[in-house]
């Protein structure tokens, strides 16, 4: 039994991750611990308005934090009291509660990890099953360089930086816009890639450049003769951005712009439906063409057998025997008829008849439970989708999978399924 905590970490607002994490789920799991830490106050140096979440971050990810400028350094165990004075006995005592606080949140942290992440993930870091002699950060790397795929990482990094440019709406206070710049800057620094404040500062300018209103605060930003501070930036266009909400005469010009602006969007959605009903009139025609030569298919192989005395069904050598014009024309008109009465409608499959049509007679259906067979549909196959399983396919697996689930894994194959699913895996070397 370990000895009564002062506090523990409420890890209700962290979510659980099952099987190998993914970027996106490492990435949350630090920012919502980082939370929790923030919201306690931490008295070393260099911590500021941060609490205890540098615990959670390497140098670049804590020094893109706002308003952070230093490293906090490793607290070191304060040891026997060697002091005379009243002063060095209150310092010392301040010295060992600060370091007792640090003890404290290094559990709770280590606790946090093996409490949200799968068992057995940090088996190469345990002794006796517990994680004992690791900083948090050094399990947080564990899991980087073991789980997190090099190219779920640059794509991540990516994702992040398209987000940067991501634009401002004025409808929303600017501080939304802020804030979620500062996230993709925190998110690009863990990720091992930090932006720099020249980058936010251009991404942000562009933003602002091409809002109607914002165009003399623009001017008035490039013509600043002291050199520019993301920091300074934010603050210049807030106050200029709360001007235009209360002059008049701005309120009245881009009345008139989103006026247009709206044009041109109701514009752009009569486009996007009139493209819909094409595509919608192109499935259909598709459709009637594929029953068109069916029935000529089937027309072919009957008058065949009639005019050329030849076996019944096979295809005659001349297309034109026996069908004309105006019997193909007939036929279809016959045909769309009873499409329009209502007939059992044979353009309008199923999931199920589609598979049927695409596999012919020899269509295996998921006949056990859980989308499950008991005979295998791709008998040759012995590709392995991490969303899928097995008996897929051979052209599909976990590195192509267009139908992904959310724990997929593009590394999982049949031998090493890195908790994928297991679905008809019971085929393999049956
Ligand atoms: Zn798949």
């Amino acid at each position: 039994m370990t000895s009564a905590s002062k506090f523990d970490y409420d890890l209700s607002g962290i979510d659980r991750i099952d099987g190998i994490p993914t970027v996106g789920q490492t990435l949350t799991f630090q920012r919502q611990l980082a939370t929790i830490q923030t919201s306690y106050t931490c008295k070393y140096e260099h911590a500021g308005a941060h609490g205890w979440s540098w615990i959670m971050c390497d140098d670049a990810h804590w020094l893109a934090k706002r308003g952070i400028t230093n490293v906090v350094a490793t607290p070191t165990e304060p040891g026997p009291y060697t002091g005379s004075t009243h002063t060095h006995k209150f310092k010392y005592q301040l010295d060992v509660k600060n370091y007792d606080e640090y003890k404290e949140h290094l559990r709770n942290s280590l606790k946090a990890f093996a409490t949200c992440f799968t068992e057995g993930l940090f088996i190469d870091l345990e002794t006796d099953g517990q994680i004992i002699g690791y900083s948090p950060m050094q399990i947080y790397t564990h899991i980087k360089t073991n789980f997190l795929l090099p190219r779920d990482i640059s794509r991540e990094i990516t994702k992040t930086r398209s987000d940067l440019k991501v634009a401002y709406n004025p409808d929303d206070i600017v501080q939304i816009y802020y804030k979620s710049i500062q996230t993709s800057k925190l998110t690009l620094a863990a990720l091992g890639d930090p932006v720099t404040d020249v980058e936010i500062m251009r991404c942000a300018f562009e933003t602002f450049e091409v809002q109607s209103d914002l165009k003399e605060a623009c001017r008035e930003w490039d013509r600043q003769a002291a050199p520019p501070t993301w920091a300074r930036m934010m603050v210049h266009f807030s106050i200029e951005i709360q001007r235009n909400r209360t002059d008049p005469s701005k309120l009245k010009l881009q009345g008139e712009a989103n006026a247009v602006l709206k044009q041109v969007e109701q514009q752009e959605e009569k486009q996007r439906l009139q493209s819909e009903c094409m595509v919608a009139q192109t499935d259909t025609i598709n459709r009637l063409q594929e029953q068109l030569t069916a029935v000529q298919y089937e027309q072919q192989a009957n008058g065949a057998a009639s005019v050329n005395g030849s076996l019944p069904g096979r295809i005659p050598a001349l297309i034109s025997t026996g069908l004309t014009q105006e019997s193909m024309e007939a036929m279809f008109k016959k045909w769309t008829a009873t499409q329009a009465a209502g007939a059992p409608a044979t353009d309008r499959m199923t999931g199920k008849e589609r598979k049927k049509k695409k596999f012919g007679v020899n269509f295996i259906e998921n006949d056990l439970p859980n989308a499950e067979r008991s005979k295998r549909r791709y008998p040759n196959s012995t590709n392995y989708c991490s969303s899928h399983g097995y008996d897929i396919s051979p052209d599909h697996d976990s590195s192509n999978c267009k139908k992904r689930n959310a724990n997929h894994n593009e590394a999982a194959t049949i031998t090493n399924m890195l908790g994928g699913v297991t679905t008809n895996c019971f085929h393999h070397n049956a």
